[in-house]
């Protein structure tokens, strides 16, 4: 599929929850969101009816996310029916780690590699307490995590992957008054081992707009003055917008994806379908292809390729995020638990 800006569309971010373990505060709000209820999510047979007909259509690289898909009962098994789709190449995950460890033992650890071929983790914080006041899990509150074990969770997972040789990508956002302290200790993550670490400028989603971001190059100078000068890397790695570079020393690599002061649409490759199977063109897209309405309805395959291909030529030339920097606030409505991150 090719877009009117002559973008080659490949990849697909599947939601398939928009519930999740954690309340991120760039994410969700604080008292929670409502869940849709289970009949208004598509199952994974429709979801993979979907993936199907897209492979067949030029779909190659499908990305599982959420909300956080692992709390979604019978991913792993998903995720091997998805894998085993023809034209389908490449089957990643996006998870925030706490349920990883748990994943890895349903799925036999080893055979993991064959049935996700990367993982990205979030991680904002190598603090106990600062990762309790962003995923707002504070110990002692409604929300904590049976024994707070959130980060150590996450930080075993991440050794997990590194045994089982697992590609990871390290995906933090880092945010004024709340992670400075760790973004430096975040991206040394990437020094012993091969891995690459990612920054995201916090983008003005969900509940993100009373946060204030930090700049892409505000947080290349700080690496800088602690790893020394980054080289950008010239190599491509993934499917994603992130540009990375190789500081002195590391084995891994450092990405920036400064998706509000650079922009990173012109190469967008990517549709979206949210756990209520609606299909959309951008980030931004406020609205999008109901296609959970045509499958129950009893859409033909040649009726969703159809509305697929309507869909694609609706792809807008870049985001509309009103740039927060600009402290104009306004924010999409939809978090990106909901759009399918
Ligand atoms: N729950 C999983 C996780 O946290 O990795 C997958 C879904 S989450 C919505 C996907 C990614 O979106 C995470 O890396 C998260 O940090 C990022 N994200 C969420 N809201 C964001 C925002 N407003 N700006 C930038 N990144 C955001
Ligand atoms: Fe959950 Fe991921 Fe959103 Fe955090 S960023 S609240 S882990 S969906």
């Amino acid at each position: 599929m090719i877009d009117r800006y002559g973008r080659i569309i490949d990849y697909l971010r599947v939601s398939i929850t928009d519930r999740c373990n954690l309340r991120c505060i760039y994410c969700m709000p604080a008292e929670g969101v409502e869940w849709k209820p289970h009949d208004d999510m598509l199952s994974f047979e429709e979801i993979l009816r979907l993936c199907g007909i897209m492979a067949g259509m030029g779909i190659r690289k499908v990305k599982v996310t959420g909300g956080e898909p692992l709390v979604r009962k019978g991913a792993a098994d998903f995720i091997a029916k998805l894998k085993a789709i023809p034209g389908i190449e490449q089957v990643t995950l996006t998870t925030n780690g706490l349920l990883l460890e748990q994943f890895f033992a349903e799925t036999g650890g080893g055979p993991m590699g064959a049935l996700v071929d990367g993982v990205n983790i979030s991680l904002d914080t190598l603090d106990p307490e600062r990762f309790g006041r962003i995923t707002r899990t504070v110990p002692g509150t409604e929300q904590e995590l049976s024994g707070g074990q959130g980060l150590p969770a996450v930080l075993r997972a991440l050794d997990r992957t590194r045994d089982l040789g697992i590609p990871v990508k390290l995906n933090c956002v880092p945010l004024r008054g709340f992670n400075e302290g760790d973004l430096s200790g975040i991206a040394a993550l990437a020094r012993d081992v091969n891995r690459a670490v990612r920054f995201i400028e916090l983008m003005p989603l969900g509940s993100a707009g009373s946060l204030e971001p930090i700049p892409g190059a505000e947080l290349a100078a700080l690496l800088e003055r602690d790893y020394g000068k980054p080289v950008p890397y010239p190599g491509r790695l993934g499917n994603g917008p992130a540009e990375y570079f190789s500081l002195p020393g590391f084995a891994g690599k450092i990405g920036f994806i400064n998706a509000m002061t650079q922009g990173f649409c012109e190469h967008c490759n990517r549709l979206r379908l949210s756990s209520g199977g609606v299909l959309t063109p951008c980030l931004s897209s406020d609205g999008g292809m109901d296609l959970r309405r045509l499958l129950r309805g009893g859409v033909s395959d040649a009726g969703l390729r159809t509305a697929v291909a309507e869909l694609v030529a609706l792809k807008p030339p870049s985001h509309n995020f009103s740039m927060i920097y600009e402290r104009e606030r306004t924010k999409h409505k939809s978090g990106m638990y909901h759009i399918g991150g």
